[in-house]
């Protein structure tokens, strides 16, 4: 996993410098760029990104996820949209809709869950829409998810990619939400929205100052963070004037994109599971980077290593402006611990034949859930619409209405 906080700055070589030298041309062509620009360009460069690239996740590559530390986990969160979609009456027909999805395993996880209670879900039209922008890691969910390599879309489809799960769901592939059809939808953000652009800001004596990044003077195939020399756009709209940290990082990417959840699930009906490390608007310098499970420079060799920034959730919950209820950021651990993971773990043991099997399993669920590893410093958040918590029409008559049950999860799991 990756640690939850704190940067490292060692020295890290390696990568073949393409994008180290794309970037220093355009910082002497055009001058110090913000860190978001730095970031899109180190992450998601079509050429040279690390998603488009590497996207080392897992054992083998740079930080592990949840979903790949275990089943149970996806397994969980596969019952928590089961347990929204008959809290919300089980609509005909739902889209999962996946943001980043990696190597497709929380997927995987999700639709064998959805496989194994195909009895209840049994009258219910399926799909699964994936958002991601690389197409290499595209290439792994593919595989992953259908058991074989997928063939690209005609040009003019909003889908790149298609193909059909193992258990028989359509799978389509999208770079952005956009192009997603509207429908009712479980969106789900696992580890996504740490990985869109920040911009940072340091509070000076002449005010806010934007941080950039341009070249080293003494070092010029080096890297060096710089503050803006007067106020940017960015300073202008993007501090409150109530702010009380003297650095700040702010993610308006991430803001758009849960803006669009909260519209699409105002008007269309579902509900959106975000689960990420953050913070409800308290941190300060978050932003760092990982290669081969170590910290990296964010500033060394980019386009080698993830880059990363806690999520401010208070920020997201501003950016649904109210169109839909929010729930959380509850603890990782508290989260798994209201949808069962206790029961699953007990199950998993008793099922296991052999010692390593279950040493394996107890390792994985105390770093799920341990405080000291993922258990605290992951949280999960959650949009639901307005009616899914509250009787539109409670006010006028309280009592003629039965109880809403609550939201797994975040309270305990009732499946009825
Ligand atoms: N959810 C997965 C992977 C997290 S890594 C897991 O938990 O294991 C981040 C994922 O988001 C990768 O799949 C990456 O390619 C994708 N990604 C990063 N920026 C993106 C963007 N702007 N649009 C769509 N996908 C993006």
């Amino acid at each position: 996993a990756r640690p939850c906080s704190g940067a490292g700055r060692q020295a890290a070589a390696g990568g073949d410098g393409a994008l180290l030298r794309h970037l220093c041309r355009k910082l002497r062509a055009s001058g110090p760029v913000t860190v978001a620009e730095y970031m899109r360009e180190a992450l998601t460069n079509p050429a040279q990104g690390y998603y488009t690239r590497r996207g080392g996740i897992g054992e083998s590559g740079d930080f592990i996820t949840s979903p790949e530390i275990s089943q149970v986990f996806g397994e969980l969160i596969g019952i928590w949209y089961i347990s929204e979609w008959m809290a919300m009456g089980k609509p005909n027909t739902f889209q999962l809709v996946e943001l980043g999805p990696g190597r497709g395993t929380l997927t995987e996880d999700i639709l064998r869950v959805f496989n194994q209670l195909s009895s209840v879900l049994s009258k219910c039209d399926v799909s699964v829409h994936l958002v991601e922008v690389s197409p290499k890691l595209g290439e792994i969910q593919a595989r992953m998810l259908t058991g074989r390599k997928v063939q690209p879309s005609p040009k003019d489809e909003s889908a790149y990619m298609k193909g059909i799960s193992k258990t028989g769901i359509p799978i389509f592939w999208y770079r952005d939400i956009q192009d997603v059809p509207s429908g009712y939808s479980f969106y789900l953000a696992h580890e996504f929205f740490d990985a869109l652009p920040i911009h940072k800001f340091q509070r000076t004596e002449k005010g806010w100052r934007e941080v950039l990044v341009d070249i080293d003077p003494e070092a010029p195939d080096q890297l060096r963070f710089v503050l803006s020399p007067s106020s940017t756009p960015a300073t202008e709209n993007f501090i409150q004037p109530e702010e009380t940290r003297d650095h700040v990082e702010v993610c308006p990417e991430a803001g758009v994109i849960i803006q669009r959840l909260a519209c699409r699930i105002e008007k269309d009906g579902g509900a959106a599971l975000v689960a990420d490390y953050g913070h409800d608007g308290t941190k300060t310098d978050t932003f760092r980077g990982f290669r081969n499970h170590k910290l990296h420079d964010v500033l060394s060799a980019p386009g080698t290593a993830d880059l990363t920034a806690d999520v401010d959730f208070s920020y997201l919950r501003k950016m649904t402006q109210e169109r839909t209820t929010t729930l959380g950021p509850i603890k990782q651990r508290e989260f798994l611990k209201n949808m069962g993971i206790d029961l699953r773990l007990q199950v998993l043991l008793q099922n296991s034949r052999d010692t390593a099997t279950c040493e394996q399993l107890l390792h994985s669920y105390d770093m799920l859930m341990n405080p000291e590893n993922m258990g605290d410093c992951f949280n999960f958040f959650a949009l639901l619409p307005h009616h899914r918590l509250v009787h539109p029409d409670k006010k006028d008559k309280p009592e003629s209405k039965s109880p809403l049950p609550p939201v797994a999860g975040f309270n305990e799991l009732l499946l009825k």
